[in-house]
């Protein structure tokens, strides 16, 4: 084993567990993954896979985007083609994904690789990262996986392995600079040995050996230099600050159908689910917890004028920053028609072709389940 100080670590001073290399390439010869976007051995990576397969696996997992990749490169197996579709095309396609803007970003990255590059993916980290949508470790990812390009490709995986390794103790997220420092000399120092190899190999790693709950240190190639596991405090790695619980907001949001077609409202571009659809709706409340709700209020800020009645039950819907207790109303009554160029009224045949966000989705499922119950328990509020 060595301990080498790069010019990343002067600073914090850190003494990094560099293992061997080839030995864990030797593993990965054995015991990779085959998975849909990564070139078997001998073939050629193709970037545009690649970046697909990275920017859909941004919080989802790899389970879930298997098929879902499948279903965009049977529809768009070029970056050209995908270029040219419409961007509602890509959304709709991403539906359920969650995450539109990475969507958007795709979409719009996929043009500018046509429009500045002539459809060819660059090859360094920094003109990577000069494409919509394309952040430090994705463009690190791109550039070692589809080009072997040098470059420290840190995901979740690899700051286990390397807390494990390095047997550090300080909890996530604050200790995640740490982590990376102490990865640069495995990914980038003097052994550069088939570095798109050694990217996915220190994921596979993590994804199938040195996994969150039981590491499997015996068929792990790294046994002898790990520290965690010398300790016996590598099951317990990375330690995590203690959760704070996630804010809560409400909404009421309306449901009005109207032959055989329900009403949207196209959300604005910047945001949260940026141009996605919704159930219309007047906004979202912060709440120290979902029963301090006040819909009389909402009621007030709704977009379309009428009286309205509540269906029983809400809709609960958790996103990155906080969590989300939705209500629906329904009409009681005349109501003045929207509008503006945000509205649009989707036909419930097509529901299944325009792309809604999941809490749109439940939603809509929470609507079309409480109104078709005969005994539903309406009640009645003025707007
Ligand atoms: Fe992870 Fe165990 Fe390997 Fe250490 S020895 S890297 S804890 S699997």
């Amino acid at each position: 084993m060595s301990r080498k100080t790069t010019k990343d670590l002067e600073t914090v001073e850190l003494n990094p567990v560099v293992p061997p290399r080839r030995a864990l390439l030797d593993w990965y010869d054995k015991h990779r993954r085959v998975l849909p976007w990564r070139a078997l051995p001998g073939e050629v990576p193709d970037p545009y896979r690649v970046w697909l397969s990275e920017i859909m696996l941004q919080q989802t997992t790899v389970a879930t985007v298997k098929p879902r990749f499948d279903a965009f490169l049977d529809r768009w197996p070029r970056v050209e083609m995908l270029a040219a579709s419409p961007l509602d095309d890509v959304l709709a396609e991403w539906s359920g994904l969650g995450y539109y803007a990475r969507a958007r970003n795709l979409h719009a990255c996929a043009v500018a690789v046509v429009d500045r590059h002539g459809g060819k993916f660059p090859n360094t980290e920094k003109e990577l990262r000069d494409l919509p949508g394309i952040g430090a470790y994705t463009a690190a990812s791109v550039s070692a996986i589809a080009f072997d390009r040098p470059a420290t490709v840190v995901d979740g995986n690899v700051e286990r392995v390397v807390a494990r390794l390095n047997a550090i103790t300080e909890p996530m997220p604050s200790v995640k600079p740490k982590l990376r420092a102490l990865s640069v000399p495995l990914f980038e120092g003097d052994d550069r040995e088939r570095p798109g190899d050694y990217a996915q190999a220190m994921m596979d790693l993590g994804a199938t050996v040195c996994v969150p709950a039981k590491p499997r240190c015996d068929r792990c190639p790294w046994f002898d230099q790990c520290e965690g596991r010398a300790a016996c405090i590598a099951h317990t790695l990375p330690r995590k600050a203690k959760k704070q619980p996630k804010p809560q907001r409400v909404g009421l949001h309306l449901w009005l159908v109207q032959q055989d077609r329900i009403l949207m409202r196209r959300r604005p571009e910047k945001g949260l689910l940026g141009g996605m659809l919704e159930l219309p709706t007047g906004g979202w409340q912060s709440v120290v917890a979902a029963r301090d709700a006040d819909y009389p209020a909402l009621m007030n800020q709704l977009p379309l004028k009428g009286r309205w009645r509540m269906l029983p039950g809400s809709v609960g819907h958790t996103f990155t920053h906080f969590h989300l207790t939705a209500r629906i109303a329904v009409p009681h009554g005349e109501i003045i028609e929207p509008d503006g160029e945000d509205w649009r009224w989707v036909s419930i045949d097509e529901l299944g072709d325009v792309a809604l966000p999941t809490v749109t989705a439940k939603m809509v499922r929470h609507a079309m389940a409480k109104m078709a119950e005969p005994d539903a328990d309406l009640f009645e509020a003025a707007s």
